[in-house]
C-alpha cells in the first residue's frame, strides 16, 4: 500500500525556486529559509490518491491526453497511473497569511510549500517506481498537465476520474487552477520495455509554470530562453 510521505525539504530546490543559482545566501536570508521551511512542515498534510488505468488502442477512458508527450507515452504503455497530491488548506491560509504580513515571507513560504508537494510527489513516483520493478515491469517519468505540450486544461479531467475533491479536499477554479493550490496532478506510464526518459529541458521541468529564472528572460544554467 503505497502513502502520502514528506520527507525532509531540500534547501537547494527552495532557493531554486527562488530564482538562486549558487549565489552566496545571506545567514538572515537563510534563517528566514529555516524558519518558513519549519512553518510550512508544521502545516502540512500531505495527502494522495491514485488509480491504475489501462491504456487501450492508444486511450485512456476519460482523458483526452492531447499531445506528442502523451502520444508517446500511451503508444508505449499498457497501463497508466493517475496521481493527485496536495500538502493542504493548512498551507493555503499560511500562504494566504504570509502575503498578508510580509512579500518576502510570502516569497519564500511558496517556494517551501512548492518545493514540499513536489516532494510528496517524488516520494510517491519513487515508492511506485519500486513496485512496479519488482513486477518485472518499467515506469516512465512524470508528467503533469502543463509540462510540454500536455494542456492545463487536462487538470479538470485528472480531477474528475480521481474524484479529488472528496478523496483529497481538492477543488479548481474556473481557469482549472488547483485549490490549494500546492496540489498537482500527474500521470505516469507502465510498459514491459525500458522507457526512453525525457530530457532536463525546460519543457520537463516541475518549475516551468512558475520559474523565477524564465521569467528574467534565461534559464537556471545561464543562457537566453
Ligand atoms: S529547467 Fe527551465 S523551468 Fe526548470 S528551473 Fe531551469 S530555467 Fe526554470
Amino acid at each position: 500500500m503505497l502513502s502520502a510521505r514528506l520527507t525532509e525539504l531540500n534547501e537547494n530546490e527552495i532557493l531554486k525556486y527562488l530564482g538562486y543559482r549558487g549565489q552566496e545566501i545571506d545567514p538572515s536570508l537563510r534563517t528566514q529559509i529555516e524558519r518558513c521551511i519549519a512553518e510550512v512542515e508544521r502545516a502540512a498534510v500531505p495527502r494522495i490518491v491514485w488509480k491504475q488505468l489501462p491504456v487501450v488502442e492508444n486511450h485512456v477512458e476519460g482523458l483526452t491526453l492531447a499531445g506528442s508527450d502523451m502520444a508517446d507515452l500511451l503508444a508505449n504503455c499498457s497501463e497508466v497511473v493517475l496521481l493527485g497530491a496536495t500538502i493542504g488548506a493548512m498551507v493555503e491560509r499560511l500562504l494566504m497569511k504570509s502575503e498578508v504580513k510580509s512579500m518576502a515571507d510570502a516569497l519564500i513560504m511558496d517556494a517551501c510549500a512548492s518545493t514540499a508537494v513536489e516532494n510528496v510527489c517524488n516520494n510517491f513516483e519513487q515508492d511506485l517506481r519500486a513496485e512496479v520493478e519488482k513486477q518485472g515491469l518499467y515506469l516512465s517519468d512524470r508528467f503533469s498537465p502543463g509540462y510540454g505540450d500536455l494542456p492545463f486544461e487536462e487538470n479538470r479531467d485528472f480531477c474528475a476520474l480521481l474524484d479529488v475533491e472528496r478523496r483529497i479536499g481538492v477543488t479548481q477554479s474556473p481557469t482549472h487552477l488547483m485549490i490549494p493550490r500546492k496540489s498537482v496532478m500527474a500521470i505516469m506510464g507502465i510498459a514491459d520495455h525500458p522507457l526512453k526518459m525525457r530530457g532536463k529541458g525546460c519543457e520537463n521541468c516541475p518549475m516551468f509554470l512558475h520559474c523565477q529564472f524564465r521569467r528574467r528572460g534565461v534559464t537556471c544554467t545561464g543562457e537566453p530562453l
